[in-house]
């Protein structure tokens, strides 16, 4: 991917591991200066940061003020990727409210509150580029995943409402649905022979990378996408067709 994004700035929720640290790297590699926000691993961000030569930035997402603070220190924001995430995986039955909220607030809530912190930014500049990292099981539904498959869902339509609402600005707003990826996330709740059973079922009968998910919101970030909008491209090895 070319310096398409020279001379901007770019937030990573959740940027400092996982599918975060890959999009931070990929969006750096694009020249953007990348702001590798944190909730609690500050080792993990600030090695990501070094490594990119970015900067490292605490804020848990879910918190509206804390967000608004976080971008008052940035300053103008020209690309968000709202990928911060995270799982409390039951069966409805057994989920405690406590774990429904942890969810929707972690990965849909922390969308509104990030967006709505930098759109006006975005609006005087009348360029912006957001991509929210949802996922298949948004589309699909998963048992045992009420909770996120509703988060990732309601990402979905939140990108097409946003598409809707600020296109006018030339600011594009995009989702990425990734398959399964190996990372801390799915370690803590996929076993061995559950991942297995995925490359098994996936057409192109391998793992999805952190790599594969950060070049789809390189693309979607990129100058080329410019007439892309309100979609959702999915990236599961062709696991949910
Ligand atoms: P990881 O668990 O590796 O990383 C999650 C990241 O989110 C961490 O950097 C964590 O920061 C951060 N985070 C969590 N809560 C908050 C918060 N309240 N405020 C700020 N940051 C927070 O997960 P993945 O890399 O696997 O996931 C990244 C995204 O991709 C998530 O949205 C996930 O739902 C999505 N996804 C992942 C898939 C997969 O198979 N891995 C499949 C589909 C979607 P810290 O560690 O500092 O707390």
């Amino acid at each position: 991917m070319s310096k398409d994004l020279e001379g901007k700035t770019a937030l990573v929720t959740g940027g400092g591991k996982g599918i975060g640290k890959a999009i931070s790297g990929a969006l750096a590699a694009m020249g953007a200066r990348v702001i590798v926000n944190y909730r609690g691993d500050a080792g993990a961000a600030e090695s990501t940061a070094s490594e990119i030569g970015g900067e490292a930035l605490q804020c848990d997402v879910s918190d509206g003020a804390a967000v608004a603070a976080m971008v008052k220190s940035i300053g103008q924001v020209d690309v968000l990727v709202n990928n911060a995430g995270a799982v409390r995986d039951n069966l409805l039955l057994r989920m405690k409210e406590e774990d429904w909220r942890h969810v929707i607030e972690t990965d849909l809530t922390s969308a509104f509150h990030t967006t709505k912190a930098v759109l006006m930014g975005m609006m005087r500049a009348r360029w912006g580029r957001v991509v929210n990292i949802s996922s298949v099981v948004g589309i699909t539904g998963n048992a045992g995943q009420a909770n996120y498959a509703a988060a990732k869902a309601g990402l979905i339509a939140f990108t097409k409402s946003m598409a809707k609402e600020v296109g006018s600005r030339s600011i594009t707003v995009n989702a990425v649905a990734p398959g399964y990826v190996r990372t801390e996330l799915t370690s803590s709740s996929m076993t061995e022979e559950m991942m297995q059973a995925v490359v098994e079922a996936t057409p192109l009968k391998r793992e999805g990378t952190v790599d594969d998910i950060a070049a789809a919101v390189a693309f979607l970030c990129s100058q080329r996408a410019g007439f892309i909008t309100g979609h959702t491209l999915v990236v599961d090895g062709g696991l949910s067709i």
